[in-house]
């Protein structure tokens, strides 16, 4: 009956939270990212779901990918922009955005602005599957699509 987190982990400063490790966002190798951090803020046998708080430092990008699981993200930090399907969209704290199953999505924070979120899973979820040559043609069939993935545009 002690097992779970500590009841109470009050906020600290720079968006960390006591007892709350700051791990690294995936594995090196595993998909192309920058300059991102994780904090697993709860994750528990008793929940369904697991919420999380990621950070993209200035200029950098979570990695562009799809599954099966879908994630509900509020923004809660900086500046940046997020492309979702075949949309784009900038972003800034307190706006919901809802990655659907099986759609390509990135988070690139600005270039002078980091962007923090929380993002909320389901416990068990797939794989993130990463874009193959076919599919980065497709996304670049749009040029503003192009032009995102490449780091440029409104905010860099
Ligand atoms: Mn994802």
């Amino acid at each position: 009956m002690s097992d779970g987190p500590p009841r109470f982990r009050p906020f600290r400063k720079d968006f960390r939270w006591e007892d709350v490790a700051r791990l690294a966002y995936k594995d090196d190798g595993e998909a192309p990212f920058r300059d991102v951090t994780r904090q697993v803020l709860f994750a528990s046998p008793d929940l369904m779901g697991e919420l999380r708080y990621f950070e993209v430092g200035p200029g950098g990008f979570s990695s562009l990918e799809r599954h099966r699981h879908v994630h509900a993200v509020m923004i809660l930090r900086g500046a940046g922009r997020c492309l979702v399907g075949t949309e784009i969209r900038a972003v800034s704290p307190y706006d919901l955005v809802t990655v659907p199953p099986l759609t390509w999505h990135q988070f690139r924070a600005a270039a002078d602005a980091p962007l923090g979120f929380l993002c909320m899973v389901d416990a068990e979820r797939d794989r993130p599957e990463l874009p193959g040559p076919d599919d980065l043609a497709a996304l670049c069939a749009d040029p503003a699509i192009a032009a995102f993935l490449r780091g440029e545009g409104p905010d860099g």
